[in-house]
């Protein structure tokens, strides 16, 4: 089945100046509809032909990967981050860094939610760095256009590592309170989180629900789905395979999930194939957790390859999963 999706880094090319143009605070992009399969363009224009404007429902819920990277520095890969867009609203799951950047560019192409003064809602899956380490980025960097404190939800120590990375800025701020610009710098606020598994978050857009992974020696990683009035969205996080991702999917629209292809035992020591296993979903064990969970669309991200190429993990996938998948690439949209 093809998937219908929009790479924002082509559409950068092509919506430029008039979709900078055209987004603004209230509204969503004049980009070519960024959907993906099972729904359809057309389907979604007739839904709301005829309308008057006050009734037409908000945008379609989307998701759009930031950054899809692994602890690797791939310049082609931004370190993970996962935006949920709802209702003009986004909520952005994990901090890996280029976080900011790869948001600055899909505001750029047009999605104004992703405006980064605009993210106010973050939830991180687990502590590990190349999921954090964008963190300090989101709390600095648009601090001055931040109009609220920045909401975080995130595993226990959440609340320890955002009381760190504020006094590490402290200076910053003390100096920055007092430009004319200040205005007493709400945007430096931040509310940390520590949430347990279920419902964790709801507001008019979104309920979001957490659930456990097992994800090594981490005490607590979570899986996060989101609900909107059209779509059931589950973003797996780092995880080894889990009854959990199964049962939280269950025929969800979009099941975003991390994949590791195992390195041929030639090409890495014993301890490293035992510590990606312990810590990753192998392509053979997500092809099983996919078939059962049967989302509308599984999304490939976090992709540790090793030497194998792109083409090869999803012959592997495809061996024991027929439905329709998308190997995901920095800012894509689903
Ligand atoms: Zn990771
Ligand atoms: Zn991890």
């Amino acid at each position: 089945m093809a998937v219908v999706r929009t790479t924002l880094f082509r559409a950068l090319l092509i919506a430029g100046a008039i979709a900078a143009a055209s987004a603004c605070d209230a509204g969503e992009p004049a980009l070519p509809t960024p959907h993906a399969s099972p729904g359809s363009v057309a389907e979604e224009r007739e839904g709301t032909a005829g309308r008057p404007a006050a009734a037409r429902p908000a945008p379609g819920t989307r998701v759009v990967l930031l950054g899809t990277g692994t602890p690797d520095f791939d310049p082609d890969r931004s370190g993970p981050a996962t935006a949920v867009i709802s209702g003009g609203r986004a909520y952005v799951v994990d901090l890996g860094p280029g976080v900011v950047r790869r948001a600055a560019a899909a505001h750029r192409a047009g999605l104004a939610a992703l405006d980064p003064a605009r993210i106010h809602h973050a939830f991180v899956t687990h502590l590990h760095s190349d999921h954090t380490a964008g963190y300090a980025d989101l709390i600095v960097t648009p601090a001055l256009r931040r109009s609220v404190p920045l909401e975080v939800y995130g595993p226990p120590g959440i609340e320890q590592m955002t009381r760190h990375l504020l006094a590490a800025f402290d200076r910053d701020r003390a100096i920055r309170s007092k430009a004319p610009y200040a205005r007493g710098l709400p945007g430096y606020r931040v509310t940390a989180h520590e949430i347990a598994p279920g419902p964790i978050f709801e507001d008019e857009n979104v309920r979001v629900t957490a659930f456990p992974v097992p994800h090594g020696e981490w005490q607590s990683a979570f899986g996060y789905r989101f609900d909107a009035a059209d779509r059931s969205i589950v973003i797996s996080g780092d995880t080894t395979a889990a009854r959990s991702i199964v049962e939280a999917c269950d025929r969800c629209d979009v099941l975003v999930h991390e994949v590791y292809r195992p390195p041929d035992p030639g090409h890495a020591p014993q301890p490293l194939r035992d510590y990606h296993a312990a810590y990753h979903t192998s392509v053979a064990q997500l092809a099983k957790i996919a078939a059962e969970a049967r989302p509308g669309l599984l999304v490939l991200t976090h992709q540790l390859l090793f030497r194998a190429s792109e083409a090869t993990l999803m012959e592997e996938l495809r061996a024991g999963y027929d439905g329709p998948v998308a190997f995901g690439n920095d800012l894509d949209v689903y």
